[in-house]
């Protein structure tokens, strides 16, 4: 089995050369020609001692070869080389004589060494080591590109929930005196969420901290969202929802977060960031992972949404966290969104309106989808 080789650009052996061919006009070869027999005959060698090259046994036609590495040439006369090409994916040879054994270079990168297509009697021949081995890296590419950067799960986790009902707020409107409990809003916004990423990937793990009206530990939430089994390359991301209270009845707005390792002190002694507390032992929790530009990435997406769908209805709050971000690497992109204030009149008219609270988990559906797809498609994960 060949051994692939891997070296730096500057010393690629042929790649301009091999570059050139594209310029170059495919098409050589006549169809009588590629129609030629499928398989070479073998050579006998009269020298009873085997050669030190690989004998030429089988070799495939160009049609055949085409069919099996599902690929199309552009093939150099001038050079007598070409470059297979099976979607994003390339395999650039330079003819020899049989049994000649010649660089291959693959994707522009990977160098294997393999018995060298040839031609005999105007038509390409592709040796069956050739072919096989093209067959394997082609395989092997693919395989890789399935696996890469792929969110695997993702967890909406609705705040709180049984007898811990998170935040209150209790406002007297037309006459109508109504309380409205952070722990609801939470959930609501959640399970439509959840309902709608379910749909829109099948083959994902959406997942919800709690499903209904129980209580969950933060130790809960934080063993279930590491307990999520991933493979390599797989990563998870986390979504916790939530709403905020004031002691400011004008307080308002919707907020989302994401945490540095850094802010952990600040959170710690200081309260400011949060007119919340009870929001500061998860915040602490999320910190436990390792959060990244994509935790910034995807806080942003949400909020460009919210923006987007919510209106002028009730003000953006911003972004919280992003001065004192440092990047580090990530292993689950998590951020926090405060819903809007359920101590404020406005915001808990609001988030007692379905359609209103709709609006909300359609915004963090787009924004978590635009994420996951600009993930996906550009492998941005930073690290694993
Ligand atoms: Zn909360």
């Amino acid at each position: 089995m060949s051994k692939r080789i891997r070296f730096a650009q500057p010393q690629c052996f042929g790649i301009s050369l091999l570059l050139l061919f594209l310029s170059l006009s495919p098409g050589l070869f006549p169809e009588d020609m590629a129609a030629a027999a499928t398989v070479a005959a073998a050579v006998p060698s009269p020298d009873p001692v085997p050669a030190a090259a690989a004998p030429v046994l089988q070799a495939f036609t160009l049609e055949d070869t085409l069919k099996i590495l599902d690929a199309e040439l552009r093939w150099d006369p001038l050079f007598r080389a070409g470059i297979l090409s099976s979607g994003d994916h390339s395999l650039a040879f330079q003819t020899g004589a049989a049994g000649v054994r010649n660089p291959v270079v693959l994707d522009n990168r990977d160098v294997l060494t393999l018995s060298a297509p040839y031609l005999e009697g105007g038509a390409l021949r592709f040796p069956g080591e050739f072919v096989s081995a093209a067959r394997s890296a082609l395989d092997e590419y693919l395989k890789q590109d399935r696996s890469r950067f792929r969110i695997a799960a993702i967890i909406v986790d609705p705040g709180h929930g049984g007898k811990d009902n998170g935040a209150s707020g209790t406002h007297t409107v037309k006459g109508k005196t109504f309380t409205l409990l952070e722990k609801d809003v939470n959930l609501r916004v959640s399970r439509d969420l959840h309902a709608l990423l379910r749909t829109a990937y099948p083959d994902k793990q959406v997942l919800l901290t709690r499903s209904d009206d129980t209580r969950t530990t933060l130790e809960d939430r934080a063993v279930f969202a590491n307990s999520v089994p991933l493979k390599d390359n797989e990563a998870i991301i986390y979504i916790s929802i939530h709403s905020n209270a004031s002691l400011t009845k004008s307080a308002r707005g919707y907020e989302v977060w994401y945490l540095s390792p850094e802010t952990r002190r600040t959170l710690v002694t200081e309260s400011k960031y949060t007119d919340s507390p009870e929001v500061i032992p998860i915040l602490n929790d999320m910190m436990e992972e390792e959060f990244t530009t994509e935790s910034i990435t995807m806080a942003q997406l949400i909020m460009k949404q919210f923006k987007e769908n919510l209106g002028s209805l009730m003000p953006s709050r911003g972004i919280k966290a992003e001065d004192w971000y440092v990047v580090k690497n990530a292993r689950m992109p998590s951020v926090l969104v405060e819903l809007g204030f359920v101590t404020n009149e406005a915001d808990a008219l609001l988030m007692t309106d379905d359609t209103y609270l709709r609006k909300f988990s359609q915004a963090l559906y787009k924004g978590i989808t635009e994420f996951v797809d600009m993930f996906e498609h550009t492998g941005g994960f930073t690290s694993h």
